[in-house]
């Protein structure tokens, strides 16, 4: 698969702040990334950098597998990495058109492009009158003017109203469907969740994760037990190899497991060392909780 960007112990100092901290990853062509963390854990400075609007401290990224300069690079990618500033007197045609005269391509997309980001029939709209949703949405649009291999987003449905939010999501994920690499950065795991395939987990500028979003810790799940005699029951489970700690919670056991194994297993196992259960329910923690266990228990 063609690699779009690689990073590799890229670092950044503001003063004694470590913005980001020797972070390693590669965007592959074709994926949705998101980078995920916490405000100040260092999304936007990071995409400062690849945009080369940021000076890194020390590390290395290289565009295209480093078939061209970073100049060159620069001009198949499409970014919105701060609020978009158009001039509010014109409409969104004329905006648009402006920007191609900037960056120097036809005027041929700025329909379909209109149309990607569902703005085509308030196309003769003045910017000023436009919500805040519709002003973040034609900013995807003049991103997208120069047909980019990957589009790089900050944080982009910041202060939208839920209707806003989805409308952005659905336009984000349509993009994709037709082919172009996208990296959003986000502080919202639902958003992550809902928008990328892949994620880079990043607190105070260290990678904690990275890897499929559906794979995003390998947690074998625990079983939720409870028997007349809780000590026997603690015992025998305590003998099984496949499982791990064991804790009481609200009068019940929390079982948590090793290696994968079914409840029908664990139930017939306990049978015949002659333990009945009035309770067995297998759990896995949500996407959620594993965030949370993640940037917490990490350094
Ligand atoms: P995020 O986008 O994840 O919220 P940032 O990349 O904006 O995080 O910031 C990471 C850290 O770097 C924060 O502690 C922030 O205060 C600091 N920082 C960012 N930009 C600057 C700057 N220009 N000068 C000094 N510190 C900065
Ligand atoms: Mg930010």
């Amino acid at each position: 698969m063609e690699t779009i960007l690689s990073i590799k112990n890229l670092n950044k100092n503001f003063g004694k702040i470590h913005a980001v901290n020797n972070l390693s990853f590669d965007i592959k062509k074709g994926n949705v990334y998101g980078i995920l963390g916490p405000n100040g854990s260092g999304k936007s400075t990071t995409l400062g950098i690849i945009l080369n609007v940021v000076n890194k401290t020390s590390g290395e990224f290289s565009w295209f597998d480093g078939s061209m300069s970073t100049h060159e690079a620069l001009k198949k990618v499409g970014a919105i990495i701060e609020r978009p500033n158009f001039y509010p007197y014109m409409t969104a045609v004329q905006n648009l058109q402006l920007i191609c005269k900037i960056k120097g391509v036809s005027y041929d997309n700025i329909e379909e492009k209109l149309k990607t980001v569902n703005l085509y029939e308030r196309r003769n709209s003045k910017f000023r009158t436009y919500s805040l949703g519709m002003k973040q949405r034609l900013a995807i649009a003049s991103a997208l003017l120069n047909n980019p291999e990957i589009l790089i987003l900050d944080e982009p449905t910041n202060g939208l109203d839920p209707q806003g939010i989805h409308e952005i999501r659905q336009i984000i994920k349509n993009i994709a469907q037709n082919g172009t690499t996208i990296l959003l950065a986000s502080h919202l795991l639902d958003e992550v969740e809902k928008v990328c395939s892949h994620v880079v987990v990043i607190r105070n500028g260290i990678k904690l994760y990275s890897g499929r979003v559906d794979e995003m810790t390998a947690s074998n799940g625990f079983f939720e037990l409870k028997s007349e005699n809780s000590s026997k029951l603690i015992e025998t489970l305590q003998s099984h190899n496949s499982i791990g700690t064991i804790k009481e919670e609200n009068e019940l056991l929390i079982a948590q497991l090793n290696t994968e194994m079914s409840s029908v297993e664990i139930n017939k196992f306990l049978f015949e060392k002659g333990i009945v259960l009035s309770h067995l329910v297998k759990r896995k923690p949500s996407l959620e909780q594993q965030f949370l266990d993640l940037t917490n228990n990490n350094n």
